[in-house]
């Protein structure tokens, strides 16, 4: 299937949404991805696996990425994608193949940008990062990722989040020891100690650090609890595992820091982190972005891939026409009208002068 790059950006959605993408199947839209970007002879296209990568090369001092995924979550009889209104629906049209379509559009009618833009589309974010294509870029290519400031294409209802918070889970365990439960005193119930770490995540107080004039909301919540060994016995082992999101005015190290001290006296397993990432709205390009962009600008919660541009020391910002609150849910769709007003600001910045 040809993807037609000059058509606008709700029909180039649609197309886009009609070629199934569900994680570790986007080889045939990538395979249109690139085929449209090789036709365009102002980019430099490369392929890794099933992301596709185009750059301009007009020499710049600074160059802005674009980045979006390729992939959807699984369907959900949604597909193909229907018009109602000024609506588009269908699997992906929020998340987030209306902002892979922008940048599309962009990269084929701005062939000289005020900066030089690294276009990147990539595979497998809704599943394990293991498979992410935008991780294996970063990994194995940082070179094609170079650059000064990202937009993230995430659905984000036309503002700008800037950053992403950062998440630990932790497995903290309270010890007692087993006895029968009808000699109950012979031993210590670990369950019941559990109780002191119940006791400190309901006395938490989360706090809103302002990083780059953006207001952040950590969280600390117990997410699972297991413990208890028969229906008769006094357990000696009772695990909260904990969530922590934080900042990005902490590293993970920092965090673990944090939650080691909140639950001081018991036993703490860190099983998972990943850095939070500052927006870094600083940035002369970030700057720029935000003011051709004229959008709100509010901090970005959940975690994101922004924060691999951030462990390249790239600041990055999540900006996308979809509806956050729609993604994943059956009646996904996006507001046409959003696309084409997601397009006109990103092009004003792309060929805003740049600040020297
Ligand atoms: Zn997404």
């Amino acid at each position: 299937m040809q993807l037609d790059l000059f058509s606008d950006a709700a029909d180039l959605t649609a197309a886009i949404v009609d070629i199934e993408s569900v994680s570790r199947d986007e080889k045939a839209l990538a395979d249109a991805v690139e085929e449209a970007l090789r036709a365009l002879p102002h980019l430099t296209v490369d392929r890794d696996g099933n992301t596709v990568v185009a750059r301009t090369d007009l020499g710049h001092a600074e160059r802005v990425v674009l980045a979006g995924h390729l992939d959807t979550v699984p369907l959900n009889g949604n597909l193909p994608s229907r018009v109602e209104g000024d609506r588009l629906y269908g699997c992906g049209t929020t998340d987030m193949k209306s902002g892979v379509a922008v940048a599309l559009r962009l990269a084929a009618t701005i062939p000289a940008p005020t900066r030089d833009v690294t276009y990147v589309f990539y595979e497998c974010e809704e599943i394990e990062a293991e498979h992410n294509g935008l991780k294996r870029l970063a990994a194995g290519r940082p070179e094609l990722l170079r650059g000064d400031f990202a937009v993230l294409m995430e659905p984000t209802g036309g503002q700008i989040e800037g950053g992403c918070q950062g998440t630990l889970r932790v497995e903290v365990t309270a010890k007692g020891e087993r006895a029968h439960s009808a000699r109950s005193w012979m031993g210590s119930n670990a369950i019941h100690t559990a109780g002191q770490i119940l006791d400190v995540l309901r006395a938490y107080e989360p706090s809103r650090p302002v990083v780059d004039g953006l207001e952040y909301h950590e969280g600390l919540n117990a997410v699972f609890i297991r413990g208890g060994v028969a229906g008769n016995v006094i357990p000696d082992e009772c695990v909260v595992t904990v969530n922590y999101r934080f900042a990005p005015d902490k590293s993970p190290a920092e965090a673990e820091e944090y939650v080691r001290g909140v639950f001081a006296g018991f036993h703490v397993e860190v099983t998972d982190s990943a850095s939070a990432a500052r927006p870094g709205l600083t940035h002369p390009a970030a700057a720029a972005f935000v003011k051709a962009a004229d959008a709100p600008v509010r901090a970005k919660l959940g975690w994101t891939d922004v924060a691999r541009f951030d462990e390249l020391g790239i600041p990055a910002v999540n900006y996308g026409p979809g509806e956050p609150t729609l993604a994943h849910t059956k009646d996904e769709y996006v507001e046409l009208p959003l696309i084409a007003d997601c397009e006109r600001r990103m092009r004003s910045f792309l060929i805003a002068t740049p600040a020297v």
